[in-house]
């Protein structure tokens, strides 16, 4: 099946007022025949969606809950009324730092969908867990634990980004990145049979203008998150065009 390419940036804790010259810049170059996307942080939002024109503008993080008493946090209708039109969900640094399980981090996936965004879930083995052998087991692990239910292509992502390739400029092999995306769509379709095919797999960690090409051109590799390398557009534009020359 055809898939068309997901460029997705993730900005993390980058990003004021004055950055969104960038956020018209990336999405003044978007080519025809890719999805492109910046997940920016809450506070820049509303105003990223009023400079990204056609462009995605999306969330780094939801909270599972609707509403209710949950200090600092913010929920997918609270993304949906700021303009967002999708979240990441799971990223490894959430994992990590805010201790995230696979059982919240589906459960912040269906609070998204059930708003109406979009979601990009992140999976990833850390060095130790890929240097043990267990790394596939792992990452197959978690896709099976934190999928959402009725988890379909039209709305979700998945994003297989290796814990040790984020932001360390070290990336696995292109074999190594066929081999785990060819795991991931294989336990996909144990778990949602057909709609498997439809549902883009993301590659992430140290994506940069060149090694954008080979790693998009690895079998089972429908786009990719970017983080470092998407706060500027002389740094994402020719990531966004490498996605576009695979077609
Ligand atoms: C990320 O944070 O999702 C990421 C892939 O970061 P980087 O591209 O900087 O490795």
């Amino acid at each position: 099946m055809m898939r068309r390419k997901l460029v997705a940036g993730n900005w993390k804790m980058h990003g004021l007022k004055a950055d969104l010259g960038e956020v018209r810049a990336i999405s003044a170059a978007m080519p025809d025949n890719v999805d492109a996307a910046l997940c920016v942080p809450f506070t820049l939002i509303a105003s990223a969606v009023e400079a990204a024109g056609d462009m995605l503008i999306g969330a780094q993080d939801v909270h599972e809950a609707d509403k209710g008493a949950h200090t600092g946090c913010i929920s997918a209708g609270m993304l949906i009324e700021a303009g967002a039109g999708l979240t990441l969900v799971g990223h490894s640094e959430r994992r990590a730092d805010q201790h995230e399980t696979d059982a919240q981090v589906k459960a912040k996936a269906e609070a998204a969908h059930r708003a109406g965004l979009m979601v990009i879930l992140c999976v990833g083995e850390t060095l130790e867990e890929r240097d043990s052998g267990r790394a596939e087991a792992v990452v197959t692990a978690q896709v099976a634990a934190s999928l959402p239910a009725g988890a379909h292509g039209m709305w979700l992502a998945l994003a297989y980004e290796p814990v040790w390739a984020i932001g360390t400029g070290r990336t696995p092999t292109e074999g190594d990145v066929a081999a785990m995306h060819g795991a991931i769509r294989a336990k996909l379709r144990e778990l949602i049979g057909g709609e498997a095919e439809s549902m883009r797999i993301l590659y992430g960690g140290s994506v940069n203008a060149a090694n954008a090409s080979a790693l998009l051109g690895c079998a089972d590799v429908d786009g990719a998150l970017v983080g470092g390398a998407s706060l500027t557009a002389d740094k994402f534009v020719p990531i966004i065009e490498a996605a576009a020359a695979l077609g």
